[in-house]
């Protein structure tokens, strides 16, 4: 059964014409939806209890339900949803200052299988429905008093945004429109593995959201080892975000997962800046959030704050702009993938279907 978030504008009115309702009445059921976030068909009060009734024998309010709450000292807030289909998700408050940030996540784990990646680690369960991408959003809202609205919004949780344009780019549409959640486009910004093709094609979405690329390495061998399904040349990922850049005046961030000894040594350093050169951008340093059995099974450490201090200088002595993130959550498993690890792993490695690795 398809959740009332689920379904298009269109699909509703169909959806409340079948249960014998008017029109008017699917824009007051959006309203409820969208503007009250219920989550109950009960506090819809002006629906005539005949068609929430007959709404309610095919389409439940909602697809996700809460399961686990950790918060962090420093206010990190991560929540693990149990979808319909037993699966779950993750999804991640940060305050910051005056700024609230939610990362969301698009897919149940992640075909790309970045080595230091916990959402990887057992490959990909299925795509998330548009859905279940907007309702982390009205869940998490809900979570936050009326003194900290929610100020951005990151597509950075367990999944590749890339592999589920399908239903990623309609939900952003639903978060985005006025009528639906009304976050403004520029506070959303999509992180991808890099893929070319798929990034053309946001590209051509409308409105124009912030797009972030997880570089990691601009040495093709070196990123292969990285990001192990990665078949694009670094130098076709580096093309096609700057297409983006041009065609939508948006300035491109590049991630960069910084692993001691791996990709945080000069050399590292000096392939970044050959490839990006004097392209408008900033490169975005996250020194790694260790997983425990991600050390364990590969040795992978976090770099000391020195050494990323360095690896920055050494970026920006080669004409690059440089942030460094800080560390968030540190005290729980602040990286996304990591709840669901711990509270619910999945059955076992699961091969990526065809179609996700384009
Ligand atoms: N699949 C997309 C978006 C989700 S991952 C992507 O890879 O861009 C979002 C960001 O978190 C990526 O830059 C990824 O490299 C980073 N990340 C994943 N695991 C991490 C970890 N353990 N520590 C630090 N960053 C991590
Ligand atoms: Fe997937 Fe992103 Fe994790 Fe890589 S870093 S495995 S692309 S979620």
């Amino acid at each position: 059964m398809r959740a009332l978030t689920d379904l298009t504008d269109t699909e509703l009115g169909e959806a409340v014409r079948e249960a014998g309702g008017q029109p008017f009445q699917a824009r007051q059921l959006a309203h409820w939806l969208w503007k009250h976030a219920v989550d109950d068909y009960a506090a819809m009060q002006n629906v005539p209890q005949r068609l929430r009734q007959a709404l309610a024998a095919k389409h439940p309010v909602r697809a996700a339900t809460i399961v686990k709450q950790d918060l962090a000292e420093d206010g990190t807030e991560k929540l693990l949803l149990r979808l319909a289909d037993g699966e779950t998700v993750e999804c991640v408050v940060i305050p910051d200052g005056d700024r609230t940030t939610l990362c969301i996540s698009t897919q149940v784990g992640c075909p790309v299988g970045c080595v230091f990646c916990a959402s990887g680690m057992f490959g990909v369960r299925r795509n998330l429905r548009t859905g279940e991408i907007v309702e982390q959003v009205l869940v998490a809202r809900a979570r936050l008093d009326g003194n900290r609205p929610l100020t951005n919004l990151v597509v950075m949780g367990m999944g590749e945004p890339m592999l589920n344009l399908d239903h990623l780019l309609p939900a952003l549409q639903r978060l985005h429109d006025p009528g639906g959640l009304n976050i403004g486009a520029r506070r959303i910004t999509v992180s991808t593995s890099g893929y070319p093709r798929q990034m053309e094609r946001f590209a051509a979405a409308d409105p124009s959201y912030n797009l972030a690329v997880s570089l990691h390495a601009a040495n093709d061998e070196l990123r292969r080892r990285l990001v192990p399904t990665a078949t694009h040349p670094v130098r076709e990922i580096i093309a096609a975000a700057h297409r983006y850049f041009g065609l939508k005046g948006r300035e491109v961030t590049y991630e960069v997962v910084l692993l001691e000894g791996v990709n945080d040594r000069p050399v590292d350093a000096a392939h970044l800046i050959a490839a990006i050169g004097r392209l408008p951008c900033t490169i975005n340093l996250i020194p790694w959030n260790p997983v425990a059995e991600i050390t364990k099974a590969r040795g992978l450490r976090r770099p000391a704050t020195a050494r990323v201090d360095g690896f920055a200088e050494a970026l920006r002595q080669g004409g690059l702009k440089v942030t460094v993130r800080r560390q968030r959550g540190a005290d729980r498993s602040a990286a996304c993938g990591q709840l669901r690890l711990r509270e619910a792993p999945p059955p076992g490695a699961c091969a990526a279907p065809d179609d996700q690795r384009t």
